[in-house]
């Protein structure tokens, strides 16, 4: 799997919890933290995907945090 398709599973499997770009880069061991922070962004762009500031629910800090939108009716 690529970076990317682990930090999508890794969020989706999260949700609708919310994680920082250091978080995820602890948790799938990217290094450097730069590139957690461009796929992070990269994510972003995506409809399902939302990234603004807020709580991270690992390390508690508000920061920019990236979430998969919940599914409507769901
Ligand atoms: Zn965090």
């Amino acid at each position: 799997m690529t970076v990317l398709e682990d930090a999508e599973n890794y969020i989706s499997g999260t949700a609708p919890k919310a994680i920082c770009d250091d978080c995820l880069a602890l948790k799938l061991r990217i290094t450097p933290r730069q590139h957690a922070n461009q796929k992070s962004r990269e994510l972003a762009g995506r409809a399902q995907f939302d990234r603004r500031k807020g709580d991270c629910s690992v390390c508690g800090h508000t920061k920019l945090v990236i979430r998969r939108k919940q599914a409507k009716n769901g």
